[in-house]
């Protein structure tokens, strides 16, 4: 037989890294590629293989390849953080949507002020709220009104 098929004839980075013959129905196979040697041992390290072959039997076979990039997230994050794992990453995530919602709701409640204020005084009457504050907040009730009753007498409006 030929050699040329080298790709095929090497074993998973599991069999690889546990020094032992690649089998055809290695359950390992399909979900730790040769190329990705660091993935099979972060799960290793952390879980154990034999736990994981187990883990791989009892899962139906279309949930293998999710349980699988389920441990090796949980255990890549379990080696940078020992103490926390990934919990820690989860953790940090919630705080962070907390804040983003107080903050959401904070702008919202600016937005709705804003908008009332403008309703009330709309741009350039800004003088004539003034004086309908001194009236006792009649406010915008009193724009209909001519605001001109209650300016200083001035040389420049008797024309
Ligand atoms: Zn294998």
């Amino acid at each position: 037989m030929a050699s040329s098929s080298s790709y095929s004839n090497s074993p998973c980075a599991a069999c690889k890294f546990l020094r032992r013959k690649c089998m055809p129905d290695c359950i390992f196979a399909p979900y730790f590629p040769p190329e990705e040697p660091q993935k099979f041992a972060n799960v290793h390290k952390i879980f154990g293989a034999s736990n994981v072959s187990k883990l791989l039997n009892e899962v139906q076979p279309h949930q293998r390849e999710d349980a699988v990039n389920s441990l090796a997230y949980e255990a890549e994050a379990r080696i940078k953080d020992p103490v926390y794992g990934c919990v820690g990453a989860i953790s940090v995530l919630q705080r962070q949507v907390i804040r983003l919602q107080k903050e959401l709701d904070a702008t919202n409640a600016d937005l709705i002020r804003y908008t009332c204020n403008n309703n009330e005084m709309p741009s350039g009457q800004a003088s004539a709220r003034r004086m309908g504050d001194d009236q006792g907040g009649a406010g915008s009730t009193s724009l209909g009104q001519s605001p001109s009753d209650f300016y200083y007498p001035s040389p420049w409006n008797h024309y």
